[in-house]
């Protein structure tokens, strides 16, 4: 009998092994395929309601550099949802009864909660709770707590469980944080990364900009350089002409024209640089005017043919179905678009024909003006095509663009303009064949304004301009019968070249670019009589004066070529006598020295 009450009590010890036991198995089983922190904790929180028999569990760990208690997870009557903590709470290490676990690492058990002073109450009060240290390598990194609402609830048994669950979790949350942290760090290494990696392309950025206006502006600075120098060179030199006196009065008119004509062209230019500093400073002003349409785009168009005319290239203005007589804008500001859009034809086509279509939309109190100007010339890449509107940019290689007087504001300035009238400029190109500039330009009209049809196609054509060939002044003929090949482009710069050297007795030679003066090269050379002297102007189209001055060098080394060049700046001499110049002008010429000049470089060769 006793035998069977030993075994009976035997088993029921057993029993509570077994059961201790498999609780334990089966909270390493599970535990064991988890690493994140959110599944260990909420999974020993799950653990001590469904195998304990707990009411509820939170976990808790430190945080805020061991100072306070975080929940993590907290399962129960107040926390019926998985994953989420219903009003979480944080406790300040050393408050409380978890508080002290978390200070002191001692296993606290509470029978009656209301003889513990420590016990914070919150929604209900609960007369039991067991609270245990979760340690790793002897520290504390935070605590497991369980409350129940009947007094002396937590057995012995129930201790030793939930000690050990702790002890067993430990290492698995002591990891995780330290993974969770890991991730952090490597979270901000990647945020920082990729911060320094923006950084880095910023500053990529602000350098490609701080080098592309550098760029521009040496481009700017050369371009105005010779944009300057050229039409002083004619400036100069005609005034110095007229005033050593001429008689006849036609040659004195044609030069006098030539000193306006350049003059104005600087005057021009200068305006452009201006205005365009203006608008980039946001003061361009407006003058709102009644202007008569037809007469303001005649006269933009008459005072360009002259242009169109030197380079055989035709110019058409066609009127396209009803216009206004009159329209209000700036006349000014209008008449300054259409003029570099034409200019820009005028500069940009070799051969063919520009034309210039007006047409307007009629709405009534407003219309929509459009001017198109077409032109065959040398057109514009498609990738440039954005970069047309940038000021100082010139889309086209040197090599293209040589000779083409211009400093990249023009187009700048006119879509400024016009976006200031409330209109924009379009453009349509194709590499090699030409290009469509379009203004749209809404302007006010007034109630009496008449619409009238226009049925003629060129209405403002006159014959081409006359240039006199033979133009001469009395001179010292320090030059007599020295043959001078001249390449010059600039038509003012050419004849006043062809009067100097006349009337210093030279024999000369003209070309219009440096293929041109190549050819006629060859054919003196090759019939035996070649220029004693080139005078070679570096800018051209077509062929650039260093080219030719190459293919000229390399067949006669001997003969002198000289130097014209706008470009004054160091490395322009530079690259005019890496060239193979052997001397260089710089423009302006100054007519009483040039002369001398060449004869001083006659006299070395004489010699
Ligand atoms: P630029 O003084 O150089 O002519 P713009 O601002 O007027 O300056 O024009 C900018 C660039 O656009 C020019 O340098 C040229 O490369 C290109 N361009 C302008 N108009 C034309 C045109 N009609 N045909 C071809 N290229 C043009």
């Amino acid at each position: 009998m006793k035998e069977d009450f030993d075994r009976e009590l035997g088993s029921a010890d057993e029993i509570a092994r077994n059961r201790y036991l498999d609780i334990l198995h089966q909270f390493t089983l599970r535990q064991s395929s988890l690493t994140k922190l959110e599944d260990i904790v909420w999974n020993i929180a799950k653990t001590a309601i469904a195998e304990l028999g707990f009411e509820d569990c939170v976990v808790y760990l430190l945080a805020d550099e061991g100072l306070m208690l975080k929940q993590v997870a907290a399962h129960g009557p107040k926390n019926p949802v998985d994953r989420e903590i219903f009003n979480e709470i944080t406790i300040p290490v050393g408050q409380g009864i978890v508080g002290y676990v978390a200070q002191t690492g001692e296993v606290q058990r509470i029978d009656d909660a209301r003889l513990d002073p420590r016990y914070i109450e919150d929604d209900n009060f609960r007369l039991s709770e067991l609270a245990v240290p979760i340690s790793h390598d002897g520290r504390i990194i935070g605590v497991l707590d369980s409350e129940h609402h009947a007094a002396k609830f937590f057995t012995d048994e129930d201790v030793r469980l939930f000690t050990t669950i702790a002890s067993l979790a430990s290492t698995r949350i002591d990891t995780a944080l330290a993974m969770d942290r890991l991730e952090k760090t490597v979270e901000h290494l990647e945020e920082a990364r990729q911060a320094l990696e923006i950084q880095t392309e910023e500053l990529r950025e602000a350098r490609l900009a701080a080098e592309a206006a550098s760029v521009a502006k040496t481009n700017f600075l050369a371009n105005m350089s010779h944009e300057i120098r050229t039409p002083m060179t004619a400036i100069v030199g005609f005034a110095d002409l007229l005033a050593n006196g001429v008689k006849d009065p036609e040659q004195q008119e044609q030069w006098r024209s030539q000193l306006t004509e350049n003059a104005r062209y600087l005057k021009d230019l200068i305006g452009n640089v201006l205005d365009m500093s203006a608008v980039e400073a946001g003061e361009m002003s407006l003058r709102f005017e009644s202007i008569n349409l037809l007469s303001t785009v005649t006269a933009a168009v008459e005072n360009l043919r002259v242009r169109a005319e030197r380079k055989n290239v035709g110019l058409e203005t066609v009127l396209s179905g009803a216009l206004p007589d009159a329209i209000i804008t700036d006349s000014l500001k209008f008449r300054e678009i259409i003029v570099n859009l034409l200019s820009n034809a005028i500069k940009y086509t070799e051969r063919g024909a520009i034309t210039v279509t007006l047409s307007a939309k009629n709405l009534g109190a407003k219309a929509i003006l459009s001017v198109e100007v077409l032109d065959t010339g040398i057109g514009i890449d498609s990738v440039q095509m954005d970069n047309l509107f940038l000021p100082f940019s010139r889309v086209h290689d040197t090599h293209h663009r040589a000779g083409i007087e211009g400093t990249g504001l023009g187009l700048a300035l006119s879509r400024q303009i016009a976006g200031a009238l409330e209109g924009d400029i379009a453009v349509a190109s194709t590499l090699g064949k030409g290009s469509k500039f379009t203004l749209t330009l809404p302007v006010e009209i007034s109630a009496h304004t008449h619409w009238s049809e226009h049925h003629q196609a060129n209405p403002f054509a006159v014959g081409p301009s006359k240039l006199s060939t033979k133009p001469s002044v009395p001179g010292t003929k320090e030059l007599l019968g020295l043959r001078v090949l001249v390449c010059e482009d600039s038509a003012s710069v050419a004849t006043l070249l062809e009067v100097v050297l006349n009337a210093a007795g030279a024999i000369i030679t003209q070309c219009v670019n440096g293929l041109e003066g190549l050819r006629c090269f060859e054919e003196q050379n090759a019939l035996g009589t070649p220029p004693d002297l080139v005078l070679m102007d570096m800018q051209m189209p077509i062929m650039d004066g260093y080219e030719a001055t190459g293919h000229i060098k390399a067949v006669r080394p001997d003969i002198p070529v000289v130097a014209l060049t706008a470009f004054a700046l160091a490395d322009d001499i530079d690259r005019c006598l890496a060239a193979g110049c052997d001397y260089y002008l710089t423009k302006p010429i100054q007519i009483g020295t040039f002369t001398e000049e060449l004869r001083l470089i006659r006299e070395r060769l004489d010699a």
